[in-house]
C-alpha cells in the first residue's frame, strides 16, 4: 500500500506555479489575482476560504477577500459579481458555496465571466470538460486528476466507481475518468443515494472514489485487493481533546480500508490539499489566457 500524498504533490505544484510567477515579476508583469467572494460567516466557508487567500499568497498571487453579509440579497451579490467581471485586473473569481437560502446559486455561478471561472462551476466550463475540451475544471476533480498524474497512476481500462454525482465533485469526477485522456480511459460507474447494489458495484472497482459526506462509510468489505482509493469526504466530527473541538473524517474507513488497497489517500493529506492546487492552476491559467502572459 502506499499514500497518495496530497502534500507532496500540491507543494510541487505550487512550487512550479511560484517559478512562474517569479518570472513573470522578473519580467515586469502583474502578478494572476484571484477575487474570492465569501457570504455570511460559516465556520467552514471561512476556513477553507481562508486557506485559498493564504495560499494564494504564499506563491506570490495576488488575492482579494470580499466578505458580504449572510442577508444579501441576489441583485446585490449579482452587482459585485458584475463589478469583478469588468475589473481587467481581476484574473479569477470564486465565490464559496454554499450560499444563504434567499441565493439562488446556480444564478450566481451563471453570472461569472466564464474566462474568470476559475471554480470551474459555470455551465460553459462544465460543457467543455464534458466535450474533453480545455476548461476550468472544478478544483477538487482537478486536484484527483493532478494527484494521480503525479504519481503516474495506470488508468487506462480500469473499472472505476464513483460515489457521489454532485455537480462539484462526483459528476465532473466520472467525466474526467472516462474522457479520452493519459489520466482517464476508465470505464465509470457513477453511483447515488438510489444506486441499490452499491457494495457490489464498489467490490468491482479498480479505482474507488467516495465523495458522499458520509464518515467512515466505505469499509473494507467494500473494497477490492489492490484497488486505488480515493477519499474525497470532509466532515467535521465534534472531539473536545482537540483545539479546534472538532475533528475531519473522510468517507473511508482508513485503517481497515488501507491494508487491502495499492494506493489509497488520507484525510486530511489528500485530495483537499489537491483542490488548493487545482484552484491556483485554475487561476493561472485564466490569467494566462486573458493577459497573454505565461
Ligand atoms: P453532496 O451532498 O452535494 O453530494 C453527495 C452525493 O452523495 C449525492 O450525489 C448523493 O446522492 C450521494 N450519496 C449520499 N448518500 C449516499 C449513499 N448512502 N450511497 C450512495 N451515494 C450517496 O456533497 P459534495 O459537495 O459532493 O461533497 C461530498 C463530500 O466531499 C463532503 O464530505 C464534502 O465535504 C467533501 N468535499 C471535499 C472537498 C475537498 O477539497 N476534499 C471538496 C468538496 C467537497
Amino acid at each position: 500500500m502506499e499514500i497518495l500524498d496530497g502534500k507532496i504533490a500540491s507543494l510541487s505544484i505550487k512550487q512550479q506555479l511560484k517559478n512562474q510567477i517569479d518570472t513573470l515579476i522578473n519580467n515586469n508583469h502583474r502578478p494572476p489575482h484571484l477575487a474570492a467572494v465569501l457570504v455570511g460567516t460559516n465556520g467552514a466557508s471561512e476556513t477553507y476560504v481562508a486557506s485559498k487567500v493564504k495560499n494564494c499568497e504564499a506563491i506570490g498571487f495576488r488575492s482579494t477577500l470580499i466578505r458580504l453579509p449572510d442577508n444579501i440579497d441576489e441583485p446585490a451579490l449579482l452587482n459585485t459579481i458584475e463589478k469583478l467581471n469588468n475589473d481587467d485586473e481581476v484574473d479569477g473569481i470564486l465565490v464559496q458555496l454554499p450560499l444563504p437560502k434567499q441565493i439562488n446559486e446556480q444564478h450566481i455561478i451563471s453570472a461569472i465571466d466564464p474566462a474568470k471561472d476559475v471554480d470551474g462551476f459555470h455551465p460553459v466550463s462544465v460543457g467543455k470538460m464534458v466535450q474533453g475540451s480545455p476548461s476550468f475544471i472544478s478544483a477538487t476533480p482537478y486536484g484527483i486528476m493532478l494527484l494521480l498524474e503525479h504519481y503516474k497512476i495506470e488508468t487506462k481500462g480500469k473499472q472505476a466507481v464513483v460515489i457521489g454525482r454532485s455537480n462539484i465533485v462526483g459528476r465532473p469526477m466520472s467525466i474526467l475518468l472516462s474522457n479520452n485522456h493519459p489520466y482517464g480511459n476508465c470505464t465509470v460507474t457513477l453511483c447515488h443515494s438510489h444506486t441499490k447494489n452499491l457494495k457490489e458495484l464498489c467490490q468491482q472497482a479498480d479505482i474507488l472514489v467516495a465523495a458522499l459526506g458520509k464518515p467512515q462509510f466505505v469499509t473494507a468489505d467494500m473494497v477490492k485487493e489492490g484497488a486505488i482509493v480515493i477519499d474525497v469526504g470532509i466532515t467535521r466530527i465534534e472531539d473536545a481533546t482537540t483545539k479546534s473541538g472538532y475533528r475531519i473524517k473522510g468517507d473511508v474507513a482508513f485503517d481497515e480500508v488501507a491494508p487491502k488497497t495499492s494506493y489509497i489517500t488520507p484525510v486530511p493529506g489528500g485530495v483537499g490539499l489537491m483542490t488548493i492546487a487545482g484552484l491556483l492552476k485554475n487561476t493561472m491559467l485564466a490569467y494566462s489566457q486573458r493577459s497573454g502572459n505565461d
